[in-house]
């Protein structure tokens, strides 16, 4: 399923927004800095451009929403 996916670092001149609309995946940007950890993800923050897999950010539909850092916190750990 991740044979097309992108394991680079993320890149300002090609986002992770733009490989992911281009269905390329990315790492977890999270995972990869806190966890050091590599999670293959479709989702990315609106905001910060960066992947983000489903444990490290808010999505409301397929593709798009804020991770952790950007958005509202999930109510969980408020
Ligand atoms: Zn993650
Ligand atoms: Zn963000």
């Amino acid at each position: 399923m991740w044979e097309n996916a992108y394991y680079g670092d993320y890149d300002n001149s090609d986002t992770d927004e733009t490989k992911i609309r281009r269905h390329i995946p990315v790492p977890c940007r999270t995972c990869e800095a806190v966890l050091r950890k590599l999670t293959v993800t479709l989702y990315y923050c609106a905001t910060c451009h960066q992947g983000f897999c489903n444990e490290h950010g808010n999505f409301a539909g397929p593709g798009r929403g804020r991770c952790i850092h950007c958005g509202p916190h999930p109510a969980a750990s408020s």
